[in-house]
């Protein structure tokens, strides 16, 4: 019996939750998704509010709220192209990989854009109407005190003689008045052309801040692709030297940073600019509430006021370039519909790059789509790739899911801060049904991350679980693949170092004397090898020949005994019984030969690649190793308060640089090269990942 829908995180089928973050379901079949018509498999997202409505016959409707941002993110610019014609394709590893990870066309919007120039030209004239607007004179009566009022009407002798309590006194010749009604002028600002100068400040408010944030993005991810240029202070030049390709040098970088700078001064001073006029008269005789249709309507004053004409110019402009306007529930539903599968296929063309730096290659070039696997192989041994029906894609070594990568096209950086908390806490409630280590791969850049948990890979001290790790990736930000590349690290390389000893099980009887010190018992026919064998001991080479030798005298003794049925029989089962005997013997050596290999694969720097580091097998199952070409160290440590192994990798580094222990600093840094993070204020102690866990309790050695 299936759930009413598919939950991406596990890809298991469940009841919606009453509140989740976008992107993590999918419908399991055919239903009505906030009122329209969706097969099976179609990703279960919001509507504009923020709030998914699913019905699927014969379950009854469910309602879920979905945390949404109050401003849409920009696409992936060059990149939707791309990655529709592969999908469309079905291209291959190859064809994936030449598409870059970044946008291509991200220069594009440093450049001036046209509300902007007419924002140039035209806002001294808004900022005219908004020291001197036009009014309305507007009468109206009121109740003043006698000293006050200036001009009465007819009718006030009437109301106060019907009005005892604003009277001061009775008098002989009639009544001394204390308050009469009194005719009032004011100027009325609230009218029809003022109310479209005060939203159009709002308006182009709105739009010079989202420029403005959008243009500091671009300029971190061109500021990064320079750093990553540079020769590195730190000696990561590695972890750069991975980064940089992925740019390719498409863009002369310069040019392009000081047409960012240019942009940001030019969006601050319009900032500044409109920002002074939410103080003017104008602005705030005008009450918020007052809105206008976006369709403006020119009135006298509107076509012919030299200032209030150019104030409607400015409008228009703003009309034509940066008003959305009303979607209806189809155009909102099938936008969001690709947002979301596009963001599915940026994340499956970045892991495919990630897989790529740990130098995997396919083992045959198939065709990608849902539902295909990609046979690979590299040095973490044989892996296999598999883009799920759900968007999800997933690793498997040997059968064994290693990863999931989830994307969400849930933007978590940019959202109000207590949605931010309620996503937060959805994802780590989700995380509980987790069996396999997931990645959540969500729209944003390294700079937005609003929590350190929505930036962290699981095995870090702080994150939301340690099952689940979550990254901001963009197609602005270069560093996207090195953040992923840290969790194929932990997956691959951590599971690989956190097997050891290497362990095998045999019959075979193993001569209990002259065993070498890194061969070690455990439990009946089962053995570890905890370091490389130096050579085979010598007693094993007498065992081997020993046995051969033994074998080859009955099959000559069988020879011998030609017409003899009963000792023909006998000699038949001692050759039997020997050759089982040499072949225990061998599978045995067979088993060591294959520990060994194991061990020469942790021998391997993961950094740089060199073979034969030198391997210390340190107790309590422990181990260490340095690489004598790049310097880096990499070992498996045990934790003594929480009894739990750990492993390390470290790259050397030539001084150690000034860090700001902000979210991602050790990607940063380390990029993909590390395991378990050290203090990032003392990056050569070894501390448990989990220390800062409530249930680090520490270990009782008595
Ligand atoms: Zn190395
Ligand atoms: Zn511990």
């Amino acid at each position: 019996m299936s759930g009413p829908a598919l939950n991406r995180l596990t890809g298991a089928a469940a009841a919606l939750p009453e509140f989740t973050v976008a992107g993590l379901w999918v419908s399991a079949t055919s239903g009505l998704l906030n009122g329209l018509p969706v097969p099976a498999g179609t990703p279960l997202l919001p509507d504009a509010r923020g709030v998914l409505t699913w019905s699927a016959a014969p379950a009854s409707p469910v309602t879920v709220t979905c945390p949404v941002p109050p401003d849409a993110r920009a696409p992936l610019g060059s990149l939707d192209a791309a990655l529709t014609g592969l999908a469309l394709d079905a291209g291959g590893w190859t064809d994936w990989l030449r598409v870059s990870p970044l946008d291509r066309d991200l220069a594009d919007e440093l450049h001036r854009f046209p509300l902007e120039d007419t924002m140039e030209r035209e806002l001294t004239h808004l900022e005219a109407v908004c020291r001197q607007p036009r009014t309305h004179l507007e009468i109206f009566e009121e109740r003043q005190l006698v000293s006050r009022a200036r001009q009465i009407p007819v009718r006030a002798v009437n109301y106060l003689a019907s009005h005892t309590e604003d009277w001061d006194a009775r008098t002989l010749r009639g009544v001394r008045p204390r308050r009469v009604i009194t005719n009032v002028r004011d100027d009325l600002y609230d009218i029809y052309e003022n109310r479209v100068a005060a939203r159009l400040i709002d308006h182009l408010t709105r739009y010079v801040r989202r420029r403005l944030a959008r243009v500091r993005e671009l300029l971190n991810g061109l500021d990064t692709i320079d750093l990553n240029a540079q020769t590195p202070p730190s000696g990561m030049h590695w972890r750069q030297g991975r980064v940089y390709e992925l740019w390719g040098e498409s863009l002369d970088l310069t040019e392009a940073q000081l047409l960012a700078r240019e942009r940001l001064e030019d969006l601050g001073r319009l900032l500044y600019r409109l920002e002074r006029l939410t103080v003017s008269p104008l602005y705030t005789r005008v009450p918020a509430k007052s809105q206008v249709p976006a369709q403006l309507r020119l009135t006298n004053i509107l076509g012919n006021d030299p200032h209030y004409r150019r104030v409607a110019r400015l409008w228009l402009s703003w009309y034509r370039h940066a008003h959305t306007g009303h979607v209806s529930v189809q155009e909102q539903q099938q936008t969001a519909q690709h947002d979301a599968t596009q963001f599915d296929r940026y994340a499956l063309l970045l892991t495919l790059h990630a897989l790529q730096q740990f130098e995997f290659t396919p083992v045959t070039d198939t065709a990608l789509h849902p539902g295909a696997t990609l046979a690979l192989r590299g040095p973490e041994g044989p892996t296999e790739l598999t883009w799920q029906l759900d968007g999800t894609c997933t690793l498997q070594q040997a059968g064994t899911e290693l990863l999931r990568v989830v994307a969400s096209p849930t933007p978590l950086g940019d959202l109000r801060r207590e949605e931010l908390g309620r996503a937060a806490a959805a994802l780590t409630d989700a995380a509980e049904a987790l069996t396999t280590q997931t990645v959540l791969l969500y729209p944003g850049t390294a700079q937005q991350t609003p929590m350190p948990e929505l930036h962290a890979v699981s095995s870090d001290p702080v994150r939301l679980h340690p099952k689940l790790s979550c990254l901001p990736i963009s197609a602005v930000d270069l560093e996207s693949v090195e953040r992923l590349a840290r969790v194929l690290r932990l997956v691959l390389t951590g599971a690989r170092f956190t097997a050891y000893p290497p362990t095998f099980e045999t019959d075979a009887a193993v001569p209990p004397t002259g065993l070498p010190d890194v061969l070690q018992p455990r439990g009946p026919g089962r053995w570890a090898l905890l370091g490389p064998l130096s050579a085979q001991p010598h007693s094993w080479t007498n065992e081997s020949r020993r046995r051969h030798h033994a074998l080859e005298d009955a099959r000559r003794q069988l020879g011998s005994h030609a017409p003899e049925r009963l000792a023909l029989r006998r000699a038949q089962r001692e050759v039997e019984r020997l050759q089982a005997e040499l072949d225990e013997w061998t599978t045995f050596l067979t088993a060591v030969a294959a520990s060994e290999q194991r061990l020469t694969h942790l021998r391997r720097c993961p950094v740089c690649g060199t073979e034969g580091a030198e391997f210390s097998a340190w107790q309590d199952d422990q181990f260490h190793c340095a690489c004598g070409d790049c310097g880096a160290t990499w070992s498996l440590r045990r934790c003594q308060a929480c009894q739990q192994r750990h492993p390390w990798l470290l790259p050397h580094l030539h001084t150690v640089p000034t860090l700001e222990a902000g979210p991602g600093w050790a990607d940063r840094l380390y990029g993909r090269d590390v395991l378990t993070l050290p203090d990032p204020f003392d990056l050569g102690s070894y501390a448990c990942p989990d220390g800062q866990q409530p249930d680090h309790t520490p270990f009782n050695v008595t």
